[in-house]
């Protein structure tokens, strides 16, 4: 028997756990989900509906197979719901444990073994040729010969400039999603950071506290960009526009060519133009090099991620709405300090003027979005692998680094066999695997490259067993 540990209760997870139990038969498919409810992890777990998918409900699936699951899904609640509708975050939570619940009885009638572990993974210890011993809870053990890791963004560290006062004051929240935390209205809010978590937590901010002003601060002080009401027609040209960027080695030469398609006649929405790219920008990411790369994250990031994961319209409505009523005042700047008790003073510097100015807010929400450096972490399980030597930490500080289709390194180059990641922890080698379209196809390519391999091997030891 060979059994497999899918490590992470998030969509990540179980998109991985539900492609392995409806195709692995060579031993127990185990789901170590941690703490949480099972199947929405981060993004899934909301409960506000104004916290809507920035992915059109035709295009989210948690399997590779998936038509329109989401959508009747999403039918049986709401009514009349259209493939082009950016629904509420929440139904996709549901759908998830659907989804799952289905794959989970499908394995019960086909007499398929799996085991749920409701806690957390602690520790992997490898075992040479037999594969991972993992520590599940206080001190448990499960026997895998395969593990995938699916546990996906880091808890937000404090930014380095806010000071140990104003930590332990209470007004400064690390969590964007707790804001039940804080049961007196405050005067101000402010939000460090503007893309989609700030967007959330200020849509959520001003409906909990109507009477609040709203501050939301980041270096470039800009939002994300948001999706059109319908669909847009496909660049004609995005072919030749992909074909050219994958002969391009440096970040200039990609933003000169989507520049001249920009410019093409009759020219095209940009919004389609990015779109169109994202089969090739795991290759085009590879295709940098360290330094341009490097170069990529500090000067190009910031705009990318705006235009490439936008707002749903009715969320673009919402904002645009606060900033007209004077309820939100945007503010491109660098966060100096943050400090005080309540309120807490945060001191920043002014990008266009370079001035430096403070002001005061009752609660300040840090909202700086996914965090991979698994380096800084205070991940037990991600410390627990660096230490050991059993994964290493990309220099960008982007996940881990691992092939592309996600079998981890070494620090000398080899291939930690049968240690598998999936989802944010291989930003490094694909950037773009953070969404559920990335994220399905490559727990769908997973699962069937270790059906294949173990099914055979294990097939291949019984036989021999039976000499
Ligand atoms: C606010 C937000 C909105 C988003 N909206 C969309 C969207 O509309 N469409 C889209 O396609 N994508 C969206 N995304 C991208 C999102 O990252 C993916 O869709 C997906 O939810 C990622 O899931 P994950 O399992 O990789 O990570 P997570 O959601 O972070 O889940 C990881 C889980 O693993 C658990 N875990 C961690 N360590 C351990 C351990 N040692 N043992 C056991 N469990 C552990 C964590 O507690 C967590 O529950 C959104 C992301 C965010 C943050």
């Amino acid at each position: 028997m060979a059994d497999i540990a899918v490590i992470g209760g998030g969509a990540a997870g179980a998109a991985a756990f539900g492609e392995l139990l409806s195709r692995y038969d060579a031993g127990t498919v185990h789901w170590i989900v941690g703490q949480h409810a099972p199947g929405r992890g981060v993004a899934y777990a909301t409960c506000d509906d104004q916290h809507l998918l920035n992915v059109r409900a035709a295009n989210m699936g948690v399997f590779q197979e998936h038509g329109e699951d989401f959508i009747r899904h999403a039918a049986r609640q709401l009514g009349q719901v259209k493939g082009t509708d950016f629904l509420p975050r929440r139904l996709f939570g549901d759908f998830i444990q659907a989804q799952v619940g289905s794959r989970i009885d499908a394995a019960r009638r086909e007499g398929r073994s799996f085991r749920i572990h409701p806690e957390s993974a602690r520790e992997i210890a490898s075992r040479g040729a037999a594969g991972y011993g993992v520590r599940v809870g206080a001190d448990r053990w499960v026997d895998a010969a395969h593990v995938v890791l699916a546990v996906g963004a880091l808890a937000q560290r404090p930014l380095r400039t806010v000071s140990s006062t104003a930590l332990a004051s209470g007004s400064y929240e690390l969590d964007p999603w707790r804001l039940d935390r804080h049961p007196h209205p405050p005067r101000r809010v402010a939000v460090i950071g503007t893309g989609l978590t700030a967007v959330d937590t200020l849509l959520s901010a001003a409906v909990r506290w109507p009477h609040a002003e709203l501050v939301a601060v980041s270096r470039h002080g800009l939002l994300p960009f948001t999706h059109s009401a319908m669909p847009l027609t496909p660049y004609a040209g995005q072919e030749a526009l992909n074909r050219a960027l994958s002969h391009c080695t440096n970040v200039p030469a990609m933003l000169r060519k989507v520049r001249i398609a920009l410019d093409d006649s009759p020219s095209p929405d940009w919004r389609s133009v990015i779109d169109g790219m994202r089969p090739i920008n795991a290759r085009l990411w590879q295709q940098l090099g360290h330094d341009r790369r490097r170069q990529f994250l500090r000067h190009a990031r910031w705009l990318w991620e705006a235009a490439r994961h936008r707002m749903a319209p009715a969320s673009g409505e919402a904002i645009h709405q606060l900033r007209e009523e004077g309820r939100l005042q945007l503010h491109a700047a660098r966060v100096l300090d943050v400090d005080g008790t309540s309120p807490l003073q945060l001191t920043l510097r002014e990008r266009s003027t370079q001035l430096v100015n403070t002001i005061e807010a009752d609660l300040v929400i840090q909202a700086t979005g996914l965090d991979t450096a698994v380096a800084y972490a205070s991940h037990e399980l991600l410390s627990q692998l660096l230490h050991d030597g059993l994964a290493v930490a990309d220099p960008l500080q982007l996940g881990v680094l691992a092939q592309p289709d996600g079998q981890l390194l070494r620090a000398d180059g080899t291939v930690q066999p049968g240690l598998h990641a999936v989802g944010s922890l291989l930003r490094g080698n694909l950037w773009e695997c953070t969404a559920m379209p990335e994220i399905r196809a490559a727990a769908h390519q997973l699962a069937v490259k270790l059906a294949k391999e173990i099914g055979r091997e294990t097939s291949v030891d019984v036989a021999l067993e039976g000499l």
